[in-house]
């Protein structure tokens, strides 16, 4: 049971170059290697296109004819990065909350994940029409009034609606669009550009390689309701 007094662990983690050690949305489109989508790619790196609308370009660029190839690719070609089952372990037995904030997209991230037991209400992604003759990605959280950074999937309007007032708040990720979720939480975990990021611009983090990482670092902090 939590202590009176003491807030809720709550774990907000990353799945692209997170759960996962490879990006998956980069993997499909550089394999199908639609014509165009690296000048789509550019824009957004060069933030002259917003990640939702990047996104979305990229995958209208894909043939909903190829579906199946499209996701047997996607599950075939993940890495989960090591310790993932073990911190999700380590988390029930913590009462830690999880949950999966990705702009991935259903389409891979739900197979991918299937095998680990997450409560589907706990993954947070974006999601994908395959009705027409090429793909449409749908944006259910999309960003509301307080984010203008039109994120497709909106981590820091999931974060802010967990309460520090109830809630010790901890963020995984490895990139740039983990930076503003990074700024909200009590906790970061980094790796890759997110760490770059932090420590850049002075924000408190602890770079990580694997989940072991962190299940080390929380236990040695004693992170969790049944620890307290
Ligand atoms: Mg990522
Ligand atoms: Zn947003």
């Amino acid at each position: 049971m939590i202590q009176i007094g003491s807030k809720q662990p709550v774990v907000f983690c990353d799945f692209d170059g997170t759960i996962t050690i490879n990006d998956n949305i980069v993997a499909i489109i550089q394999h199908f290697d639609p014509p165009g989508w690296k000048t789509i790619v550019d824009d957004v790196i060069a933030e002259r296109k917003s990640v939702r609308a990047g996104v979305g370009e990229m995958f209208r660029l894909l043939p909903t004819s190829q579906r199946e190839e499209i996701t047997r690719f996607a599950i075939d070609q993940v890495q989960i990065r090591p310790g993932f089952a073990e911190f999700l372990t380590f988390c029930k037995e913590q009462q830690i909350e999880f949950y999966v904030t990705s702009g991935g997209i259903d389409f891979f991230i739900y197979p991918i994940l299937e095998r680990f037991d997450i409560p589907k209400e706990r993954i947070f992604c974006n999601t994908s029409d395959f009705s027409g003759s090429y793909i449409e990605i749908l944006w259910p959280n999309a960003c509301d009034d307080v984010c203008d950074n039109d994120c497709g999937m909106c981590k820091t309007k999931i974060i802010r609606s967990f309460s520090n007032s109830e809630y010790d708040r901890y963020i995984i990720g490895d990139s740039i669009t983990d930076f503003a979720g990074a700024k909200l939480v009590e906790h970061v975990y980094s790796r890759s550009h997110l760490t770059t990021k932090c420590e850049q611009l002075g924000l408190a983090h602890v770079p990580y390689n694997d989940f072991f990482d962190i299940i080390r670092h929380m236990e040695a902090m004693k992170v969790g309701a049944a620890s307290s």
